[in-house]
């Protein structure tokens, strides 16, 4: 018997609210933690191995990105999305898919809504991403112009199939804001790639709801001492590259020859990369310099 069994009961079919009328549910999984680390002791069985022996080879295995192991569980899923947060989804190759048709069925009749307080800015120095909120009386057009183009685009769509357009021609000026569903099948180490994308901050924040929604909802109860070093090696750890160990090198020896504790900005600017040196705007540095505010090696 698995020795997620009791979880798998309590979460099949359990839909997991994201969004504003979206979800995601477990439909199905094979394997538990027992199969990763099976499937690295394929040649010794399970013998008398202790959970934290099993514990540790997990950790080992995810430190050292061993990925066959935790190729061995699966896990499917029922999804209700909406199509924009669907588009980035279905990125993800690795996985298996089935979904809706809107060819052959009625498009569902429900698209994503932003409320008036959850409109967020343009990023200044992020062309991907949003910064803050605006503010919400510009919010309230913003939602009732909404609100507005969906109900107009869905009357216009099911004008069309009263015309007896074909469906699939029909649906073409439904906003990407309209839910579908699907069914979405994937490997566990393939599961833990899309997580660790999409929960990252830099994910847009829709995707990430699902993401966190499967992860802390889903994955986190069936896979234990998985998710316990998916969150130590992959989701909270950092990857330093040589420019980044080079400098830190330079950067504690500069604070220790001027006798301080910790480094400040000016510092920094002194030891950084010489590649860095002429760039009034570098993405490399900035990264650099959370990773040292986050080791707690630079003050700001
Ligand atoms: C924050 C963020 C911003 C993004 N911005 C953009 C963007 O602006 N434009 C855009 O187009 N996309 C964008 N993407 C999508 C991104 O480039 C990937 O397509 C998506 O995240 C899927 O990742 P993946 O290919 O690693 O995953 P999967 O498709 O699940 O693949 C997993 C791994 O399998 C291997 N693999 C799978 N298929 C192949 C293959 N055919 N050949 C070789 N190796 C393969 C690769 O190692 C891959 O990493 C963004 C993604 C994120 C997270």
């Amino acid at each position: 018997m698995p020795t997620n069994a009791a979880q798998v009961d309590e979460l099949r079919w359990k839909k997991i609210p994201v969004l504003d009328d979206g979800f995601v549910c477990l439909v199905d999984v094979m394997g538990d933690d027992q199969a990763v680390v099976q499937a690295a002791r394929v040649s010794y069985g399970e013998g008398t191995r202790k959970v934290s022996d099993d514990r540790g080879l997990i950790r080992y295995l995810m430190r050292h990105r061993h990925s066959t192991p935790f190729e061995m569980a699966e896990v499917k899923l029922l999804c209700r999305v909406p199509m924009d947060t669907w588009r980035q989804w279905i990125r993800h190759r690795t996985a298996n898919v089935n979904e809706y048709s809107t060819r052959y069925s009625l498009a569902i009749d429900a698209a994503q809504r932003t409320p008036h307080d959850q409109w967020r800015s343009q990023a200044a120095n992020n062309r991907q991403g949003s910064a803050g909120m605006l503010p919400t009386e510009v919010g309230a057009e913003l939602s009732l112009t909404e609100e507005k183009l969906q109900e107009d685009a869905r009357k216009l769509y099911e004008r069309r199939i009263e015309l007896g357009v074909a469906r699939e021609q029909a649906r073409k000026d439904l906003p990407l804001s309209t839910y579908t569903e699907a069914y979405w099948k994937v490997d566990l180490h393939n599961l833990l790639h899309f997580l660790a994308l999409r929960m990252d901050s830099h994910a847009q924040l829709e995707i990430r709801d699902y993401a966190t929604a499967i992860g802390e909802g889903i994955v986190k109860k069936l896979f234990p001492l998985v998710w316990e070093a998916f969150v130590d090696y992959r989701q909270n750890a950092m990857f330093l590259t040589r420019l980044d160990v080079e400098l830190i090198a330079r950067l504690t020896a500069h604070v220790a020859a001027a006798g301080k504790a910790t480094a400040d900005e000016a510092d920094f600017m002194a030891v950084q990369d010489p590649t860095w040196v002429d760039m009034a705007r570098n993405r490399e540095r900035d990264e650099c310099r959370d990773k040292l505010v986050r080791l707690g090696l630079l003050k700001l």
